[in-house]
């Protein structure tokens, strides 16, 4: 078939399958699970995650968004680069979302302008990528099929423009995501091609479109789009080198569907979560636990960076591998830390489970923030509890793309809603509106320093007595939290959700204080060569060194009797004397955890986050000696 005959034959495939709907007249469906809970919107938030939020904002979001480079692969294809097309629709994604919270119209006209060129790139026939003609994911030649992420692009495009019309109800941006999906659907719906033919690691990098076709179908309520998703699926479950259920039910390794890249298959756990909430069906979100309890139990770091490491198996450095390749030096990418926190947060909407909020945001104030420079322009692609440089770079990778959309999804969950509920997943400054779940005018206003102070006030700004009900998280690194209300100690009950719930007729200007008791933790592990390591966490904040380069100073061995979860024998608080030869650390203390390892050697440990951003290095995993194999040497 000729290519002009074949687009034709594509278009009235198309025409048919829109027939009688206008783009305005898409109605959307609801999805068939209820959420448990919801998030809610808050004002502005302050301390570590504003101020993170803030470099984004005033840095990157415009350093991206006026790089020609996010659209002229569109306007005179090919690209240069194979995806190139991923970086529009997260920057739509992270920028929709920061234009949400901050109201600022110079994003919104940015916003407008690239959804305006980006629709008018888009072929007749739904094409909107930036492969050459005969390169594109409607051509059935089988030699072009792998390696290629022609569809992954669709994925990102039609995400980005989705939550652009949530905000901005664009109705040429829903059309455009239609013919988009319809295209996709002439090549691999059902009947069509196996879409797990064409992309990377066994398919898996082209059926992350799932979650992208299941969005499409909950705001159009176009069937087709529902069993398009479904035929994903069906097509993952058949391929013996995906079968992400089966595997999910039988082992939950993992490190097995599509050579376990471990980016890829979060957004493909995303797919499946989204599946479940429009069918209800569990054998969709049944493997999404299950992966989300190995990741959590076997592939997590402390600082809640998913870690990967390239085997002689997969030779790759981004994809999962069984748990004893565990290392310091095993590689997190910051794709994978952005869809884990996406996926943490899809789950807690699901499940309204308490830990599920708590690992997002561990992810979220070590992990994440590592990776982005505090120049607020550039990120790190890999990043490493133990890493000779940080890796900072001014460059549009599929990194520096994802991590800004982690930021602000974050900042969307601190606060959320389940009936007249209102849940408090962090513990962040930020003043939060109650009108929605009382029905009168009023704010709970949270003040404190939290992650780094133990006392956190929760303040009720009504006009009159108000009758409230508080779901209140316990974060990571936390032992426990002692409430009062005005004085008075309460004793509250931990609900299956995780939750402890404080309900109380509050009159105005009542007050809530929380008192956390910070564990000054240690957390062991072994490795893939022998060694155990050890690394230190005070409350959710996990400690480093900051190193100029890690081979100027030899690294500390240190000795362990037992192994404790009390880190008080090995560290302490730093004061002013230990910090006399680290100018650069000076101004830290008082403001974040500065503590020293016990002993001559003054190793001084700050915020994982903070360790390496002053243009060095950073150092979390310490090596240990137990102590009868260190007697044995001495003899
Ligand atoms: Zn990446």
């Amino acid at each position: 078939m000729s290519h002009a005959i074949k687009n034709r034959c594509l278009w009235v495939l198309i025409f048919v399958g829109s027939v009688g709907v206008s783009a305005a007249e898409y109605r959307g469906v609801a999805p068939i699970v209820v959420d448990a809970v919801r998030p809610l919107a808050a004002g502005p938030v302050e301390g570590l995650l504003g101020e993170r939020l803030d470099l984004w904002r005033e840095h990157r979001l415009w350093r991206v968004g006026r790089d020609p480079f996010l659209l002229d692969g569109f306007k005179s294809p090919p690209g240069k680069h194979p995806w190139q097309g991923e970086h529009v629709g997260k920057w739509l994604h992270a920028a929709t979302l920061a234009y949400q919270a901050t109201g600022d119209e110079r994003i919104k006209v940015l916003l407008r302008e690239t959804v305006d060129q980006l629709i008018d790139a888009q072929d007749t026939e739904g094409y909107l990528g930036t492969y050459a003609p005969q390169r594109r994911f409607y051509n059935p030649d089988d030699t072009l099929a792998k390696g290629s992420w022609d569809v992954w692009t669709h994925r990102y495009l039609i995400y980005g423009l989705l939550v652009y019309d949530r905000l901005f109800h664009d109705h040429r941006a829903v059309a455009c995501c239609v013919r988009m999906g319809d295209l996709l659907m002439a090549s691999f719906g059902p009947g069509k091609r196996d879409i797990t033919s064409v992309g990377t690691r066994n398919g898996l990098s082209t059926v992350v479109l799932l979650e992208s076709m299941v969005m499409l179908y909950e705001r159009t309520g176009e069937e087709r789009f529902l069993r398009f998703a479904e035929n994903i699926v069906d097509c993952i479950e058949r391929n013996p080198r995906l079968r992400l259920s089966a595997v999910m039910r039988d082992s939950a390794d993992v490190s097995i569907p599509g050579d376990g890249k471990a980016y890829q298959l979060m957004a493909t756990f995303l797919g499946y979560a989204e599946l479940y909430r429009h069918t209800g069906e569990h054998e969709y979100l049944d493997p999404v636990l299950a992966g989300w309890d190995a990741i959590r139990e076997r592939h997590l770091y402390e600082t809640g960076g998913p870690w990967s490491f390239k085997s002689n198996d997969v030779r790759n450095h981004e994809c999962f591998t069984p748990s004893y390749f565990y290392h310091p030096t095993n590689c997190v990418e910051t794709c994978s830390t952005t869809t884990w926190i996406q996926l943490s947060l899809l789950l807690w909407r699901i499940t309204g489970e308490a830990r599920f909020a708590a690992e997002a945001e561990r992810a979220i104030f070590n992990h994440l923030i590592g990776a982005q420079s505090p120049n607020g322009n550039d990120w790190a692609y890999f990043t490493m509890p133990n890493q000779p440089q940080r890796g900072y770079k001014d460059e549009v990778t599929c990194c520096a793309s994802s991590g800004p959309r982690a930021l602000e999804m974050i900042a969307q969950h601190l606060s959320g809603t389940s009936g007249r509920i209102l849940i408090v997943n962090s513990y962040l400054s930020r003043t939060v509106p109650l009108a929605e779940l009382t029905g009168r005018e009023g704010e709970l206003i949270v003040e404190g320093n939290y992650p780094f102070e133990e006392e956190v006030t929760l303040r009720a700004d009504l006009a009159q007595p108000t009758r409230l009900t508080l779901d209140l998280n316990l974060p990571i690194g936390v032992k426990s939290m002692q409430i009062e209300v005005d004085g008075e100690r309460q004793n509250l009950e931990r609900r299956p959700s995780g939750y402890y719930r404080l309900a109380r007729l509050w009159k105005p200007g009542d007050t809530v204080r929380i008192t956390f008791e910070f564990l000054l933790s240690v957390h062991f592990h072994g490795s893939r060569e022998g060694t155990r390591w050890m690394s230190f966490m005070r409350g959710p904040i996990v400690l480093a060194q900051d190193v100029a380069i890690q081979t100027d100073q030899p690294q500390v061995v240190l000795a362990v009797k037992n192994e404790t979860e009390d880190a008080s024998q090995w560290i302490e608080p730093a004061d002013s004397r230990s910090l006399r030869s680290y100018k650069h650390l000076q101004p830290l203390l008082g403001k974040v955890p500065v503590y020293k390892i016990k002993g001559d050697r003054n190793i001084i440990l700050i915020p994982y986050y903070l360790a390496g951003s002053f243009g060095g290095g950073v150092r979390t995993m310490f090596p240990t000696l137990h102590e009868d194999l260190s007697r044995l040497q001495d003899k």
